[in-house]
């Protein structure tokens, strides 16, 4: 079951509320990009996040892999503190438009809330998200 998380960067800018189940795991992988930013991603439908502030401070950046449409992800994150907030992108496989929170964004959810949400680990480097890394610890 969703629950409606309320997430903020640092710096309070950029506020938005995201529905989650976070029994169905964070994320994390070892593509270049959730490597280098230690993302912890939580996926949701793109009707199922509202910005509710700082719209205006949401830097949008797309690595240079990222291609139409097999690979297509816009990283948001505030211009003032530099915090990710989400991703939003466009994978047919997941049947369209798709959000990836920052899990480490949410401020009401609780401790006890996060450690019990299942780690699911993606070797994204190898293009095969649907399988764990050899080496996970460090992610
Ligand atoms: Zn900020």
């Amino acid at each position: 079951m969703k629950t409606t998380y309320h997430d903020s960067c640092h710096c309070g800018a950029v506020r938005y509320a995201a529905a989650l189940d976070l029994s169905e795991g964070v994320r994390r992988c070892n593509c270049s990009y959730c490597a280098k930013t230690r993302y912890a991603k939580a996926f949701t439908g793109d009707d199922e996040l509202t910005i509710l502030a700082g719209k205006e401070m949401l830097a949008d950046y797309r690595g240079p892999d990222s291609v139409w449409p097999e690979d297509h992800i816009h990283h948001r994150f505030c211009t003032r503190c530099g915090v990710q907030v989400f991703s939003r992108g466009y994978l047919e496989n997941f049947g369209g438009w798709f959000y990836a929170v920052n899990t480490a964004t949410l401020d009401d959810a609780s401790d006890e809330e996060l450690a019990a949400a299942p780690i699911i680990y993606e070797n994204g480097r190898e293009d095969r998200q649907e399988e764990a890394p050899a080496v996970t610890s460090y992610l």
